[in-house]
């Protein structure tokens, strides 16, 4: 099946690196995908996924986590503040954290739970009207911000410009992460994981060159 192709490629891409075996998550992107293509792909061992939006996440992964053990849920899409709570209870990492609001809130329900999914803050390299995310120059801030509420920033990620050479905005994004001390890169998509992972990519999130394309 295509996710064996897209394992394949990711191990080519970390070898030719020079990255160790292993060092990039791959995450299955299985928004708007009808059941059956989900439960395919999970009857062939794949357990971390990502989802656009918390109503349609809620709506089908509880139950695949009853059929299958070790399910790790990313919300990569827009998160509204009144969805945050639900988001944090479904999820074990949001990778669109892109405003104070949303950081103030999440650090609220933070105490309130007792634990917090890991975190991505979202930067608009191309720095797009329509396009959430923080801007290249507010990054460093808003790292700083999210770090004085105890959030756990785990790393960046970003969404490059659907016509500009995807390349330019990973090494932006790595180079931004780099000066703020954070590991995480969740960058790459179907078209551009490869480069993605070339240059420093630790989550890729692929859904079409997996599932096919969505519904
Ligand atoms: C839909 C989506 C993806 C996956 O896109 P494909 O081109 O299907 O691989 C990755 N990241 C985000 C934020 C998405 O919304």
């Amino acid at each position: 099946m295509a996710l064996e192709d897209i394992r394949d490629r990711i191990a080519a891409a970390e070898a030719g690196a020079g990255r160790a075996a292993g060092s990039v998550t791959l995450i299955a992107v299985s928004k708007m995908q009808p059941d059956e293509r989900v439960e395919a792909v999970l009857k062939a061992g794949q357990r971390v996924f990502g989802e656009n939006r918390v109503q349609e996440a809620a709506g089908k992964w509880p139950a695949f986590r009853e059929k299958y053990e070790g399910i790790e849920l990313h919300i990569i899409g827009p998160l509204q503040t009144n969805k945050a709570r639900q988001a944090m209870e479904l999820a074990q990492a949001i990778h669109s954290v892109d405003r104070p609001k949303l950081a103030t809130t999440l650090a609220r329900l933070a105490q309130e739970i007792g634990s917090c999914p890991d975190l991505f803050i979202q930067v608009n390299t191309g720095e797009e009207e329509q396009k959430a995310g923080v801007l290249p120059r507010e990054a460093d801030a808003f790292v700083a911000e999210c770090r004085g509420l105890d959030l756990p920033v785990k790393g960046l990620m970003c969404i490059p410009p659907v016509d500009e050479e995807p390349a330019l905005h990973f090494a932006l994004l790595a180079k931004i992460a780099a000066r703020n001390g954070l590991a995480g890169l969740s960058m790459g998509m179907s078209g551009d994981f490869e480069t993605a992972i070339a240059l420093g990519a630790t989550h890729v999130r692929v859904g079409s060159a997996i599932f096919g394309e969505r519904h």
